[in-house]
Parts: structure tokens; sequence; C-alpha cells
């Protein structure tokens, strides 16, 4: 099956949600430390209010010191959470509260002429905070800036308010382009590493898996198979009958088609959470999860009457099916047994399901 590229812009909402999360997940702790190196440069402007005031400044103490709250409540969330959702909204919240803070120490001082620069080490925060967030927080968050500047000289009344915005709004403009321009390359990477991922595992004729899957989905050590012990899990291994003699009859090319329409008509017989993974040439292993040896049965039958019955535009063919339950432990023994299995039904004369008997042995 041909991979097909997804462009950015056509990126469906559930996809888009996967890449905003990847992102956060990425930059969180990132993200996090920048919240607490803030919260501690905030706090030590405590000893810039002194200077201010020249004597121990005990006015702002307490709207310095109450930072530490929110930080607390923050470090728990992110303890919590994971959404990127939440997190996004509770970190620019955190340096929004920073800002709400820095104005009501700036109410207290007797010289306001420093609060320009405070507001500039904010845009700085903007930056940093913005690497995990999607670009629309990004954008109302930072442009709450400029309404947190305009609420507070109500109270403060800065000394310049006029060039305190004309300082700040060129500000937010470089920084929201800037985040934009970085979600898109971003993106662009990420859609690169997914298909990347996609092709590792997957087989590039039939769109089946290929054996990396079932690598990906076991211990690397052992082999075992990455679920819980309890879950029942049936493994079956298929192989067209005499499907060479298709190739010599009608070439290599219909021989491709009927591999096709196989997976096909495997993957509409089984669950969308089951795997189809393709083994070999024309071998085929199926991996069904949450499914007991009786099921599995039921459903290797279902497969090979849907072979046999189904058209696909080049030849009858049928299929064989060796069927095993796995046991745990390493997953290529149980495959073996199906191909133990396998074997007997070609034997027996091929277009059947045999299932592997453990008193065999
Ligand atoms: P049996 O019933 O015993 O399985 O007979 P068979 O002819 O199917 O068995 P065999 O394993 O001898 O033949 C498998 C053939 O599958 C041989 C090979 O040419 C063909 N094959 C393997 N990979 C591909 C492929 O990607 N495309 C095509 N068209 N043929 C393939
Ligand atoms: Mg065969
Ligand atoms: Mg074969």
């Amino acid at each position: 099956m041909e991979q097909k590229i997804t462009k950015a812009k056509h990126l469906p909402n559930e996809q888009r949600k996967e890449f905003y999360q990847s992102q956060y997940d990425y930059y969180k702790s990132f993200n996090c430390r920048l919240l607490i190196v803030s919260t501690i440069a905030y706090l030590t402007f405590f000893f810039t209010d002194c200077g201010i005031f020249g004597r121990f400044a005990y006015e702002t103490l307490l709207s310095r010191l109450i930072v530490v709250l929110p930080l607390l409540c923050f470090l728990y969330l992110y303890k919590q959470a994971k959404s990127y959702r939440i997190m996004v909204i509770a970190s620019y919240l955190m340096v929004h509260i920073i800002i709400w803070c820095t104005d009501w120490a700036t109410y207290l001082l007797p010289d306001r002429e420093y609060a320009g620069e405070g507001m500039m080490i904010m845009n700085l925060i903007f930056v940093c905070a913005g690497f995990c967030a999607p670009f629309k927080y990004c954008l109302i968050a930072h442009c709450g800036l400029i309404v947190d500047i305009l609420i507070a000289n109500v109270f403060i009344r800065y000394d310049d308010v006029v060039m305190m915005l004309m300082f700040n709004i060129p500000c937010v403009v470089a920084v929201c382009i800037m985040h934009y321009t970085m979600e898109k390359v971003y993106l662009d990477h990420y859609l690169v590493t997914q298909q990347l991922e996609t092709l590792v595992v997957k087989d590039h004729l039939t769109g089946a898996y290929n054996r990396n899957k079932l690598k990906k989905m076991s211990n690397q050590d052992t082999e075992e198979l990455n679920i819980d012990k309890d879950v029942p899990v049936t493994f079956m291994v298929l192989d067209l009958d005499f499907f060479k003699k298709v190739n010599d009859q009608y070439g290599h090319e219909s021989g491709d088609r009927v591999l096709k329409h196989t997976v096909k008509v495997i993957g509409e017989s089984i669950r969308s959470s089951d795997y189809i993974i393709r083994w070999g040439g024309e071998e085929f292993v199926i991996l069904l999860l949450e499914t007991d040896i009786e099921n599995g049965v039921t459903i290797a039958e279902k497969i090979r009457t849907n072979v046999e019955l189904s058209d696909n535009s080049v030849c009858p063919i049928t299929a064989s099916i060796g069927v095993a339950a796995y046991r745990g432990g390493n997953y290529h023994e149980t495959i073996e047994f199906a191909d133990r299995a396998l074997y007997k039904a070609k034997t027996e004369g091929r277009n059947r399901v045999v299932v592997y008997q453990e008193d065999e042995d």
C-alpha cells in the first residue's frame, strides 16, 4: 500500500491534537523548569525592592512570596495531569500570576521607573513558555500581556505607559510571528517522523505490518509480548496454497495483486485491534488480541472461507492456516507451534484450518 504524505494544512483534528500532545510531552520538563526559575527570579527582585526603598522592603514581601503558592499548585498539577491543554493553560496562568504579582509589588514601590524593564523580562518568559504550546494559546496568552499593562495602569499609573506599550507591542507581535513559524516547522518535522516510523513497521507492498511490529510490541531481550498476562491471545500463520503457480501462470504482478487482495480480505475478517503481519513472501502471521483459541479457530475459519470465496480478479486462491494459543514467553515459540499446525494443514490437503495441539509434542 502506498504511503500517503499528509500535508500539514490538511491535518485532521485528531492528528493535530496528537501533534500538540507530543510537542508538550517533549518540552514539558523544560517548561516546568522555566516556571520554577522564573518564580525564583521573581522572588530575588525583593532585593531590588530593598535597593529602591533603601531599606528592608517589608511592604513588597507578601506580594513577592505569595507567588510560591500558585507555583506549588502548578507543580502538583504537573504531576497529575498529562493533557497538553490543561498544562499549557496552567503554565500560561502561572506566567500571568507572576505578572499580576509584579504589578502588585510595583503598586507598592515608591519609584516605578523600572516597571518597563520588568515587562521586557516577561516577554522573554513568554518566548520560552511558547515552546510547549499551540500557537493559538500562545497568541491569546501573550496578547494578555498588553491587557495586563492597560489594566495595571489604571491602578499603578505608570510614569510613561505609552512608551511601555511602544516597547511591548512590537515584542508581542515578533514573538507571536516566531511561534507561528516555529509551529509550522515542528509540524513538518513531526509528520516526517511519523511517516518514517510507519515505514519501519509496515510492508510496502501489502500495507500489512512487517516483523518489526512484533519486535516493537515485545520485550527486546525476552521477546515476550508487552500485554497483560490475563489477556488471551491467539496466533495464526496463514500461507496461500500453490501460490507459485499464480506467479508462473499469471506473472509476478498478478501475484502481487493477489497478495494485496488477500491482506484486504483478512483485514475485513478481523477487528481493527488485531494485527496482520507479513512474515515472508505469501505467509502472514495474524495476531488476535483478547481472543481465546476457540474464537481464534472460528475467525481462522472465517478468513479461510473469505479468501476462498472472494474475487481477487486474477484467479481462485485458497489458504491454509495454523492456529496456536499464546501462553506468554517468547512469541516466536507460539509462531513455531502455529507453523507446525500449518504444515499439518498443508499435508492433509490444504485449504483448511488446523489447531496446534499441545499434547502432540
Ligand atoms: P504451498 O501450497 O506448499 O504453500 O505452495 P506454494 O507454491 O505457495 O509455496 P512456496 O513457498 O513454494 O511458494 C511461495 C511463492 O511465493 C514463491 C515466490 O515466488 C512467491 N512470492 C514470494 N514473495 C512474493 C511477492 O512479493 N510477490 C509475488 N508475486 N510472489 C511472491
Ligand atoms: Mg504457499
Ligand atoms: Mg510459503
